[in-house]
């Protein structure tokens, strides 16, 4: 009965499973007074059962005996995140090869975190090689005596499906002494002989079995009903100010500095490629107690990464500064984006990872890209790899309020690097002019960048001028154009490479995109016409020696990018990009 945004758990529940639309009947069956009314009132169907019953399935049993059901689903009351994708699943193997062997279908999801293996709220699962339940238990099984040997620990989900046959003998069937012990009530058919079939599942979801859990649940809810509402018309905030102009970067003095307050100074975050080889720091012209720091973008921003330079800037003033000017490419201005927001919010800046988490404004903050393609300079996320999982802060709060597009800075770029980053530019036109979350908005600005990039990397009669001052708008069109639609195939895929091998972002979408015939054709073959004219190493072979483990998780890291494939395949997009597809493909790379 405890509030989950706005609802009892339980109705959340009920309406959930009514919401995959999978059944005849959906019914709550409790001898719970209280929670009878409730749904009731929510106009939904419940049993009050008479008798008192030990566990969830007798109680089941006993509202099923005299209706004309074949299968029985048990979908416990603390699962308000129940999917259509899971249920689905656990029914379709009663259609499978060894149906008639089954008894009952259940659930089981991977994990990975030694917390929760184990935690005895998490209910372990062995099984056999075709996946019928060996035991379940409380405690981690195995025992991981040999660390070496790499075994894959499964959590079971209190999910049910019955043949209504198996859940009559069920409640006829006295309690043994394993169930009794463990308190998990499929034990009792383990303890009779009989066959549990478990169906694999890895969306995520919250069980409600603790105060912490219904805390972490709210939130969830949350995010995801912003989602939705950002799916549908986002109100889009702009970068309000831009300079675009050979050296141009020279106002950049006089465009600060109104926005400075009380001598409070700016903090210069930039590319450390500038320190020694460029007179760019002498041009950028600090004063009073201004404060130039070098940033290695040799890896991708982290989130600690952002919370130890929020924590030095805390440390050195006493007030917010004026500003925070980020100069150098994708990697910097993220940076700098996460900063600005950090310095007004509390925690760190995992904790905003995810859509639209950021509470309080970012102090000023001023984009300068020193290399085109990712859109960064004009998009409203930042994108940083956490403890858990590499995810922008995408927020309102996020956008530059002030760019400066100077074409000049990107002088002196290595060819391949030059090439990569732009082509990120190139891929987020064709994930947006190809996914299924396009509209005239987005299209307009993903037709312009992508028109660029193919005058910038396949016409003969460019100057490098000409290209320098073209590709700096393509970068700004490509991610106008994403900031209202999405990314798709080439980056979730490329999401997963980075968070286990580290490999970089742009260089990370070629490898990837190089093998996406299958869902971009035409684009593909441009994207290969044009690493030939150019005549850049696009890596291979990155996956081969991956362990099973790390494939894992490049795989659910990949496959945790929901908005990515939604756009890229559709809402049934799990159907198409299966596990088992995914390995295969980074197989390929
Ligand atoms: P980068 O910032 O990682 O820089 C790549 C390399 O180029 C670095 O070695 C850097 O030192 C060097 N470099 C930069 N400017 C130079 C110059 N003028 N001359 C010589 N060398 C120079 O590369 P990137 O591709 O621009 O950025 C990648 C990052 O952008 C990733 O972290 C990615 O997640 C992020 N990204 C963000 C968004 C967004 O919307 N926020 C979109 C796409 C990508
Ligand atoms: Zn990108």
């Amino acid at each position: 009965m405890q509030d989950l945004g706005g609802k009892p758990v339980i109705v959340r529940t009920y309406e959930a499973a009514k919401a995959t639309e999978l059944f005849d009947e959906v019914y709550v069956v409790t001898d719970s007074e209280i929670i009878f009314q409730e749904i009731e009132t929510y106009g939904g169907k419940a049993i009050m059962s008479i008798k008192e019953h030990e566990c969830g399935s007798d109680r089941i049993a006993e509202a099923v005996e005299d209706m004309d059901v074949d299968i029985v689903v048990n979908v416990q009351g603390d699962e308000p995140f129940t999917s259509r994708e899971g249920l689905e699943k656990v029914l379709s193997v009663f259609k499978g090869p060894d149906a008639a062997k089954i008894d009952l279908a259940s659930l089981m999801t991977e994990i990975y975190d030694w917390k929760e293996i184990s935690d005895p709220n998490c209910v372990k699962v062995i099984v056999d090689k075709d996946n019928f339940a060996q035991y379940f238990s409380r405690s981690p099984i195995p025992y991981p005596r040999d660390k070496n040997v790499a075994v894959q620990y499964y959590k079971h989900k209190g999910i049910y499906a019955f043949r209504k046959q198996a859940i009559l003998d069920f409640y006829r069937l006295p309690m043994r002494s394993l169930e009794a012990a463990e308190k998990i009530e499929c034990i009792r058919y383990l303890e009779y002989g009989r066959n549990i079939k478990m169906a694999i599942s890895n969306t995520k979801g919250i069980e409600i079995d603790t105060p912490e859990d219904l805390v972490r649940a709210n939130k969830l809810l949350k995010e995801e009903d912003k989602t939705e509402v950002n799916k549908k018309y986002r109100n889009f905030p702009m970068v309000p100010k831009v300079v675009f102009g050979q050296g141009c970067f020279d106002q950049l003095s006089s465009i600060i500095e109104p926005e400075r307050k009380d001598k409070t100074p700016f903090i210069f975050l930039v590319d450390d490629v500038f320190k020694n080889n460029h007179q760019l720091p002498t041009r950028i012209n600090l004063r009073f107690n201004d404060k130039l720091i070098f940033v290695s973008a040799d890896e991708e921003p982290k989130t600690q990464q952002v919370d130890t330079i929020v924590k030095d800037i805390r440390t050195e003033f006493t007030n917010n500064p004026s500003g925070i000017i980020g100069i150098g490419g994708g990697t910097i201005l993220d940076l700098a984006k996460a900063v600005s927001i950090m310095i007004t919010n509390i925690g760190s800046a995992a904790d905003y990872q995810g859509w639209d988490l950021v509470k309080n404004k970012a102090i000023y903050h001023v984009g300068i890209p020193t290399i085109s393609g990712t859109g960064a300079e004009v998009s409203r996320t930042t994108v940083l790899t956490g403890p858990e999982r590499k995810l922008g802060i995408n927020s309102d709060f996020t956008p530059f309020d002030q760019v400066v597009l100077d074409p000049d800075l990107t002088m002196g770029i290595p060819k391949n690097q030059w090439f990569y980053t732009g082509m990120d530019c190139f891929i987020h036109c064709v994930e947006s002019l190809n996914g299924t979350f396009i509209n005239a908005f987005s299209q307009s600005y993903g037709e312009k960048a992508y028109d660029l990039c193919n005058e910038i990397f396949l016409s003969e009669n460019l100057s490098e001028e000409e290209s320098r001052a073209k590709l700096i708008m393509a970068s700004w069109h490509g991610g106008m154009s994403i900031a209202y639609s999405q990314v798709g195939v080439a980056h979730a895929m490329s999401y997963g490479l980075s968070y286990v091998l580290g490999t970089k972002h742009g260089i990370g979408n070629c490898i990837v995109f190089d093998h996406l015939e299958e869902f971009y054709p035409k684009d593909v073959a441009l994207f290969k016409k044009m690493v030939k004219k150019y005549n850049v190493e696009i890596p291979k072979n990155l996956c081969k020696n991956l362990t099973e483990e790390q494939l894992n998780t490049m795989i659910d890291i990949s496959l945790s990018m929901t908005p990515l494939w939604e756009n890229a395949l559709g809402e049934k997009w799990e159907e198409i990009m299966t596990r088992e597809k995914l390995k295969e493909l980074y197989l390929k790379m």
